[in-house]
């Protein structure tokens, strides 16, 4: 993996510049320098649909000068809880998505004025305490198809998206190991390069590769890391590494237990709500609140239908049929579903999503264990898509749409921020938990 800084990186004579206006200096850019993966937007609409988009002050003015509300005949932003969205129909869809899948704003006045959360999509920057990563959301479906332009064709498009949010090209993340562990110089990268270099491996099963990655993260959870810094630190990844696969055969599992089983199906419930702003104002809290218990209560049971949610996402299946659908690795479709479950791993280790400002501030070695819960999620998502579906294996489609819906959420949804979600990823470090429920559906 190449870290090279792009091309946006402040010249010399720039950086001098912001230095006598006491500006503060921008971050270097570093767009996902993976070349295995690919984007150009192709207007699938998809990320107008369900999405709340935050506005910000700037967004505001744009819009109002736009004078949309005029031309519509109704307001095209909504309060909720203090903060101003852009307003979706009752199907959920945003107020300017048109029939023809594309944007009004867009159409009528060029990309560089819609709403600035709109534009940046799907790139996400994450600023560190050296540079802002770009990482990349599989919310989006030409990102997980794999298609457009190379990722560093976007740069200077991404500098000028990101100098409109200073707050992404400002270091103001302190880089943490494990909790109240601050990071030493080298330590994170080390994590990241030993990772990628692991998922790049083509000699690998498809199992090998997630089951591998799974106890690597629950190992550096157990290890004593305040003992283990620096140069021992980067020893143990490395020992830790070169021990896979092997180490894995002389450490066989059986299967899931029932309540790894029960806190996965409620762990996907967690990445699948998605209550929109016009069903929570329309419903009220408290009826809002009812329905989101009932169906948790449901996906931790496993018995029976699956509730509804997602907007019948998941419609006709029950928990029995989802048992059945084989594993990820029997699926006719195994190649393709690998390189995209490997593609997203390294997109989110390589783009900076998997700890520090990409996920809620949290350390390296908790977020290196959520990206593996996340993959767990995802493959059980997708064959209770194929369930739902009618397939009698995961086909790529499936996999494609639960990866999606797995990361629409991550690093933006609060709850999977919380502390319930901690105590989640506590819990799997107990009997092999995060190896479990890998190997489950993988
Ligand atoms: S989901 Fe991706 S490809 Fe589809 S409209 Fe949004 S950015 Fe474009």
């Amino acid at each position: 993996m190449s870290d090279s800084v792009s091309d946006s990186t402040p010249n010399s004579a720039s950086n001098r510049e912001n230095e006598r206006d006491d500006r503060p200096v921008a971050l270097p850019l570093v767009v996902l320098p993976l070349n295995a993966q690919r984007y150009s937007c192709h207007g699938c609409g998809n990320c107008c649909r369900d999405f709340t988009v935050q506005l910000r002050p700037a967004d505001l003015r744009k819009l109002e000068s736009q004078a949309w509300a005029e031309k519509l005949g109704m307001p095209v932003t909504v309060e909720f809880r203090g903060v101003t969205y852009l307003r979706q129909r009752d199907d959920g869809a945003c107020v300017f998505l048109m029939d023809d899948g594309l944007c009004r704003i867009h159409k009528e006045y060029g990309f560089a004025e819609k709403p600035i959360a709109c534009q940046m999509f799907p790139f996400v920057p994450v600023p560190d305490d050296r540079r802002t990563r770009v990482g990349l959301s599989f919310a989006c479906q030409s990102v997980r198809e794999n298609k457009g332009a190379e990722l560093r064709s976007h740069t200077a498009e991404i500098d000028r998206m990101t100098r409109a949010i200073p707050e992404t090209r400002i270091a103001t993340y302190t880089a943490m190991l494990a909790d109240a562990m601050g990071a030493k110089e080298g330590e994170l990268d080390t994590l990241s390069y030993a990772v990628d270099a692991y998922l790049a491996r083509g000699d690998l099963t498809f199992r090998d590769r997630f089951d591998g990655l799974a106890w690597v993260a629950a190992s550096l959870g157990r290890a004593k890391l305040a003992d283990v810094r620096a140069t021992r630190f980067r020893e143990l990844v490395s020992l830790l590494f070169s021990a896979l696969p092997a180490e894995l055969e002389h450490l066989p599992l059986e299967a899931a237990l029932p309540k790894q089983s029960r806190l996965l199906r409620q762990a996907v419930y967690a990445r699948l709500e998605d209550v929109q702003v016009n069903t929570a104002k329309s419903r009220g809290r408290w009826r809002t609140v009812l329905a989101q218990l009932f169906a948790s209560r449901a996906f931790t049971r496993g018995k029976g239908r699956v509730p509804a949610v997602a907007r019948g996402l998941l419609n006709e299946a029950s928990f029995d049929q989802i048992a059945q659908v084989p594993i990820l690795s029997e699926s006719p479709d195994r190649d393709g579903i690998e390189d995209l479950f490997v593609r997203y791993a390294r997109a989110t280790i390589v783009g900076g999503r998997a700890w520090g400002a990409g996920y809620y501030g949290w350390p390296a070695v908790r977020g290196f264990q959520a990206l593996v819960l996340n993959i767990a999620c995802a493959a059980w998502l997708a064959r209770a898509l194929a369930a739902a579906r009618g397939h009698e294996h995961v086909l790529m489609e499936d996999a494609r749409d639960a990866l999606g819906r797995i990361d629409r959420h991550a690093g933006r949804a609060p709850w999977l921020g919380s502390v319930g979600e901690r105590l989640r990823l506590e819990y799997f470090r107990l009997d092999d938990g995060l190896r479990r429920i890998v190997r489950s559906s993988i």
